[in-house]
């Protein structure tokens, strides 16, 4: 099965550049036994560029699939690193649109972390709409409901000055029937700010961040695609940033009846993005071949290799190198995931103490940003590895 069109504006002119064989279908689901994790279908993600829009796409992406409703394990508040990137952020952006005291909706709001953040930061009411969500997880706070469904068109009942999506529009395959119920549910005469944030693909494609392509995220948006795709479905983009190391986008927006032509200063165009996808093209297999050649090198010196870091980017990671046998244990400090299998990889994640017995000689961060943080964890517990990020 593969899709013919263009999810963001239809378009018929798509070129597939890079394909991923065997891809585990899910990567956050919690498992808790082996044969259970190891019997995850494997699938190909094909990454598809649309010469109309710039989109990029998997365009052999099974939308058949359950994803979210099967113990979807999404948090990043464990890290206070994370939390503090957060909170700086949202309360840059209740300053900038004055959001106080007023309605938010958040799509996708996973365990209800965010939503409960900008209600309690600005003095908000707050709805959070996921399948994903779970009761009892999380603080209390007054004034923040939640709906435990799929977003969909009867959720525009729902009055908000200001409508949130952090994380979730990358899962989405039909991002311009997403953008446009959106759109359709605002009422004449209401303009709601729009904040949305999603991992961005330039710096995918400039890296070669190999492990931030996996088969849950099916959609790939850059400061240029998002806006185009935002401004197709009746908004008018009112800043963009990147943020986390270049990692992920943000963008804010408004709905207008006749979008400008103006552009964002941090737009590519189509054809800067498209150079972007050859030059990952004639890359990347220059930069897993050294991946496995480094890990080849550390099993042969009997050297003990962990990851530090569960969730997406370890299944895209492992999804490589799995079969080399070089890494032992995948490590991850939120402690719902700890005792789980990895969906597709089978290995067991364990939290920081089990390290302290383990003593790892290498530790492979998946995600640079939290370099010092793990570092100073390990340094308390005795343990000074070599440490590589991603
Ligand atoms: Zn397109």
């Amino acid at each position: 099965m593969k899709h013919a069109a263009c999810p963001t504006c239809r378009g018929k002119d798509l070129e597939d550049f890079f394909t991923i064989h065997n891809a585990p279908t899910q990567s956050l689901v919690t498992i808790k036994e082996r044969e259970k994790a190891l019997a995850i279908p494997r699938q190909d993600i094909v990454l598809t560029f649309c010469n109309s829009c710039g989109f990029i796409f998997n365009s052999a992406f099974d939308t058949t699939i359950d994803y979210y409703t099967q113990g979807y394990e999404d948090q990043q508040g464990f890290s206070p690193t994370f939390v503090k990137f957060i909170t700086g952020v949202t309360e840059r952006f209740i300053d900038k649109y004055g959001i106080r005291g007023k309605r938010v909706v958040e799509i996708g709001c996973g365990k209800g972390d965010f939503i409960r953040l900008i209600s309690r930061l600005g003095g908000n009411r707050g709805v959070g709409i996921d399948p994903a969500w779970v009761p009892g997880r999380g603080e209390d706070v007054p004034d923040v409901e939640f709906i435990k469904e799929f977003y969909s068109a009867r959720h525009g009942d729902i009055h908000a000055d200001c409508i949130t999506c952090r994380h979730t529009l990358e899962h989405i395959h039909d991002t311009g029937g997403f953008l446009r119920t959106i759109r359709a549910s605002i009422r004449e005469g209401e303009a709601p700010v729009l904040f949305f944030e999603v991992p961005s693909i330039v710096r995918i494609l400039d890296i070669q961040a190999f492990w931030d392509i996996f088969y849950e995220h099916c959609t790939y948006l850059g400061p240029g695609s998002m806006a185009r795709l935002f401004r197709l479905a009746g908004f008018e983009v009112l800043d963009m940033y990147l943020e986390y190391g270049d990692q992920y986008l943000f963008i804010e927006a408004r709905p207008c009846d006749v979008p400008s032509t103006r552009t964002h200063p941090l737009e590519e165009s189509i054809g800067e993005l498209k150079a972007k996808t050859t030059f990952f093209v004639e890359q990347i297999n220059r930069q897993l071949a050294q991946w496995r050649e480094r890990l080849e090198g550390y099993k042969a010196a009997g050297r003990k290799v962990v990851v530090w870091g569960g969730g997406s980017k370890s299944v895209g990671f492992l999804t490589q190198f799995a079969d080399l046998g070089a890494i032992a244990h995948v490590c991850d400090i939120n402690p719902h995931m700890q005792g789980n299998y990895i969906p597709g990889i089978g290995m067991q994640y364990v939290g920081p103490a089990f390290l302290e017995e383990f003593k790892p000689d290498v530790v492979i961060v998946m995600n640079s940003v939290y370099m010092e943080e793990i570092r100073k964890d390990l340094a308390g517990r005795g343990l000074h590895p070599e440490m590589l990020g991603l």
